[in-house]
């Protein structure tokens, strides 16, 4: 069943404002809520209504039904910040949904984002000009401009020099009075539009300047990284109340008013790194180290403690000699300097070089090529993954940041190794960013059993940060998780410096009320999130939100994040006895959970703890998969040939008839055995496709598993001449003097995903075994098999692989073994069209044939464009048949950016995939290998 969009929220008049002010984009229904009440912080509250604005005034109407229904507004974004500050148990405003829009200035040299923008999305664009933003948190896949604006964040290398605070040029703000203020104007205009908030902040500025010792305080505590509290320094930074408000938005975690655009000045990308991994004998001496490392130039110095190397050791992602190396208390230092070129990173190399040389190393793993790069690097980013995806199941991660002045950093990881010991925190580990006294540690906890621990450790650690002059917040925002500790870190004074700040701007309490200031000591420990147990597959999801950008039904249901995150919902109604709550739930899953996943595996390419929630979703749907359908998809597998003939014949059949005749009878079809069982056919389809290719060629170089999706579907609006990809890739062999074959019986054979995509588990097991049975027949032959479509090499490649028969053969998409083994030989092209659109396909991202299919565009096009919102299309064989709408959902944004671009060309490597963006584009998608045929071809 589909969620219903809203409902009356009981008692209140508030759902005739939100229509009114919204229309259609705000929400009250149960799934709506529960999916977006998920954050990557250990506490979830469940909001009363979901709104979704799409611009700024959308913004300001909302803040005015909120002070008129005494209610609370809490902005969220990507949903990645840790420390609660994205939670809410009132009116929960989606910022990601719209916002998106990024205009880059002076060749690169600024950028003005929508707050909904991620930092990737905005790198993307920076990227053309050798440039990115400062701000470079490692969440970059997801979080966005608004969260990194609210949160002030920051990452391994930006420091206090390059974070969001530091590179803002200006902002449009919008205030709880619904005020909509542009921060480039001059200060005058702040006076006319607000004048109490004007005054306001210069009595505050002239309050704090005239009290020496609270001066020295805010000078020491933004001297390091630090996010607690609000950006108090903006006060000393700036005399104007236009600037002083503008860098007190930046930090303030939605408590003060809405970022609806972020102007920054951006930093230089530099394209070359020299890295160094070193393991000094104490911790003591590699934070010695530290001064002499940042002078010699190094960008990022990353501190991993001993606990964090054997942990690396054990999970085998230490390199060579560190992986064997006789483990006491050594701590180690990953090192990377920048350079723009070349002989730039020489000459920076040698400066690390001859600081290193002056260290008591135990061991230097020095990286001279990208491979060595990566292994150094696997070994700190790979640390999360071990600690969060390796955690007991049931509990919930936390992922902790403080910051300490640099000298008192080896004291603070000595301390917090011997509470971890003390609280029985057993795989906790200390790694950060060393250069500014930043540290990490991740600790798993059980909610359900209560937060005793928790608040005795958070206690412990707050005494230990703040007695080393340290700050309990460096860079993931002070949340709910710090919020009653403001007053112990700042001191009184400063502290209702604060609260003057929040009720000068927000005098209703209106924006994230208990997010950085609470007068309730016991806030952190409030609504915190429990774990429940769903399956294996995923009870180590921390709720991250990075899978979320690549998901294709993202904007249409749910995401992976959220499909778990409902699910852990249902398991925990189910073990409170709550039953009605748990049905509630279970209603709308079969639709948003189970139906509209492409189970295209997208989401295990950005998962941080390589999580694959299509897995689940197919393991879901074989569940659900009752004898009759079990018994009629082994049938299909047994006749496969006659299957898509036939499907194909069905299709030319229709395109004969008049449109009513065949969308009326998939209709009523539907309509009785449902939507997720039989496609819908429209217009826009193309006729059947011809016989699947057989090329008999003597003495073959490779052979053809030609895929049943060119057979299924032909050709639609192609160029003229254009060949079907599987003659294509044949003909352009053959033209570079190759000689082609086929499997035997492949009339017949599939990769098996139709099966496997849908949970028939029996008919994929069938299908996989005859297959695997004709590869074996020609493994001999020691030759490549390349299949036509990205999707069906990957699956038959997989299918290969897992059975010892074939388990040697070399199975690939056509376009890898074309840019290998063709290309070189093929002529230039004759006329190569102007400009080329690629749609990448999920699947050639996931095996790396991406890079191949760039590469073959590039033969026949002048200049190649690949859609930065481009994702899976969620075709997925015939889902985009089955559920239209999601494949139109995971096009919109994609297809915007193809038809601005004006491309003369639109390839792809997936029939399937194809016939979406044609869809979504009203442009003719081809095979880049078609395309590549009739540029190369003579005589053309
Ligand atoms: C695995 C992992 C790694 C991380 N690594 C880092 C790291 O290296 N460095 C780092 O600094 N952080 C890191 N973070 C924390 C987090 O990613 C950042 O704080 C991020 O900037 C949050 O952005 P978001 O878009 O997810 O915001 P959200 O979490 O959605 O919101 C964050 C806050 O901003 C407010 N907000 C959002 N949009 C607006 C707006 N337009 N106007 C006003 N307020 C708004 C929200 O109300 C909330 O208070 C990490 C998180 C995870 C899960
Ligand atoms: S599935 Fe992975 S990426 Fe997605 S929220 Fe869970 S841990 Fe994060
Ligand atoms: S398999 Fe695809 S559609 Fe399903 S959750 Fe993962 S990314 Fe989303």
């Amino acid at each position: 069943m589909r969620a219903s969009r809203s409902q009356q929220i009981p008692g209140t008049d508030l759902s005739d404002a939100l229509e009114e002010a919204l229309g259609g984009r705000w929400t009250s229904a149960f799934v709506d809520r529960a999916a977006m009440a998920h954050n990557a912080s250990h506490y979830l509250e469940t909001p009363r209504v979901v709104a979704t604005p799409q611009s700024a005034q959308d913004v300001a109407a909302l803040m005015k039904i909120a002070t008129r229904a005494g209610t609370a507004l809490t902005f969220r974004s990507g949903g990645t910040s840790l420390s609660g500050q994205a939670s809410s148990g009132e009116i929960l405003v989606d910022t990601r949904t719209h916002f998106r829009a990024v205009t880059v200035g002076d060749r690169g040299e600024t950028v003005t984002s929508q707050p909904g923008a991620t930092l990737r999305l905005v790198n993307g664009r920076l990227a053309r000009h050798g440039r990115r933003l400062g701000p470079d948190p490692a969440s970059e896949i997801a979080c966005t401009i608004g969260g990194v604006v609210a949160n002030n964040s920051s990452g391994m290398e930006c420091g206090t020099a390059q974070n969001a605070y530091a590179t803002l040029e200006s902002a449009v703000l919008v205030l709880a009075s619904g005020t909509i203020i542009d921060t480039s104007l001059p200060d005058a205009a702040l006076a006319t539009a607000e004048p109490a908030l004007h005054a306001g902040l210069a009595e505050l500025r002239d309050r704090l300047r005239a009290d020496s010792e609270s001066v020295a305080t805010v000078r020491r505590l933004f001297s390091m990284k630090n996010t607690m509290g609000y950006a108090l320094n903006a006060l000393l930074d700036f005399d104007e109340p236009m600037r002083i408000l503008e860098h007190l938005a930046v930090g303030s975690e939605g408590t003060l008013c809405f970022v609806a655009e972020a102007t920054f000045a951006t930093v230089p990308a530099p394209r070359h790194a020299t890295t160094a991994l070193l393991v000094l004998p104490t911790l003591n001496a590699a934070a010695s180290a530290v001064g002499a490392l940042a002078d010699a130039g190094a960008a990022a110095i990353e501190l991993l403690d001993v606990a964090s190397l054997r942990i690396a050791q054990r999970a085998g992602v230490a390199p060579a000699p560190l992986d064997t190396l006789d483990l006491t208390r050594q701590c180690a230092l990953l090192v990377e300097a920048k350079a723009q070129t070349p002989q730039e990173r020489d000459v920076a190399a040698a400066r690390l070089d001859a600081a290193i040389a002056s260290l008591p190393t135990e061991v230097v793993f020095r990286a001279h090529d990208e491979a060595q790069r990566s292994a150094a690097w696997a070994l700190r980013k790979g640390l999360y993954t071990i600690v969060a995806g390796g955690r007991t199941p049931g509990t919930t991660a936390l992922l902790e940041d403080v910051a300490v002045p640099r000298e008192k950093l080896a004291q603070a990881c000595e301390a917090l190794e011997e509470a971890f010991a003390r609280y029985g925190y057993e795989d906790a580990a200390v790694f950060g960013h060393a250069k500014d006294g930043n540290l990490h540690f991740l600790v798993s906890e059980r909610f359900d059993e209560g937060h005793e621990r928790y608040e005795r450790f958070t206690e412990e650690l707050v005494e230990l940060i703040l007695g080393l002059g340290g700050t309990l917040k460096a860079e993931h925002g002070t949340g709910r998780a710090m919020a009653p500790f403001v007053e112990r870190q700042y001191g009184p004074r400063l502290t209702e410096i604060m609260w003057d700040i929040k009720r000068l701007l927000d005098p209703h309490g209106i924006l994230n009320p208990g997010a950085v200031l609470t007068h309730d000591a016991l806030a952190h420990t409030r609504h915190l999130k429990p774990a429940a147990l769903v399956d294996p597959l995923v009870d180590s999801c921390v709720e991250c939100g990075y899978c979320e950008t690549v998901c294709p039904s993202a904007n249409l249901t749910t995401t992976p994040r959220t499909r778990i995150a409902l699910l852990r919902d249902v398991a925990a109604a189910h073990e409170a006895g709550d039953t009605s709550h748990a049905r509630e739930l279970e209603d709308s899953l079969r639709y948003s959970v189970v139906d509209t996943c492409a189970a295209d595996g997208m989401c295990q390419t950005a998962c941080p703890v390589g999580i694959d929630t299509g897995v689940l979703v197919k393991g879901l749907r074989a569940d659900a998969a009752g004898p009759v359908t079990r018994a009629g998809a082994s049938a299909a597998a047994r006749h496969w040939g006659a299957v898509t003939r036939t499907a194909s014949t069905a299709l030319t059949a229709a395109s004969h008839l008049p449109a009513a005749v065949p969308r009326g009878l998939t209709r009523a079809a539907r309509a009785v055995a449902g939507e997720d069982r039989v496609p819908q056919w429209s217009p826009d389809l193309p006729q059947g496709g011809p016989a699947r290719a057989t090329p008999a060629d003597e003495r073959p170089d490779v052979l053809l598993f030609g895929s049943c999706m060119g057979t299924l579907f032909g050709a639609t609006s192609a160029p003229d001449g254009i060949l079907p990809a599987a003659d294509a890739v044949v003909t352009l062999a053959r033209r570079a003097g190759l000689a082609v074959g086929h499997v035997p019986g492949v009339q017949g054979l599939c990769c098996g995903a139709p099966f496997a995509s849908k949970g028939l588990v029996d008919a994929h097991a069938e299908m996989a075994d005859r297959t695997v049975a004709a590869l074996a027949e020609v493994a001999d032959l020691g030759i490549p098999v390349v299949t036509d479509a990205a999707s069906c090499a990957e699956s038959l490649a997989a299918v290969a692989a897992g059975d010892p028969r074939t388990a040697g053969i070399e199975v690939l998409d056509a376009t890898e073994w074309l840019a290998r083994a063709v290309l070189p030989l093929l002529p230039p092209a004759a006329a190569p069209w102007r400009r080329a659109t690629i749609h990448p396909t999920c699947a050639s991202t996931r095996t790396g044939a991406a890079a191949a299919v760039e590469a073959l565009t590039a033969a026949c096009t002048t200049e190649v464009y690949v859609p930065d919102e481009w994702r899976c299309c969620g075709f997925a064989g015939d889902r985009g048949m089955l559920h239209p709408e999601l494949t139109q959902s995971a096009t919109a944004r994609e297809a915007a950016q193809v038809l601005a671009a004006q491309a003369d060309l639109h390839v792809s490597s997936n029939r399937a995939c194809e016939l979406a963006l044609d869809r979504a584009t009203g442009e003719g998608y081809v095979h880049v290998a078609s395309a590549l045929e009739l540029a190369t071809r003579p005589g053309r």
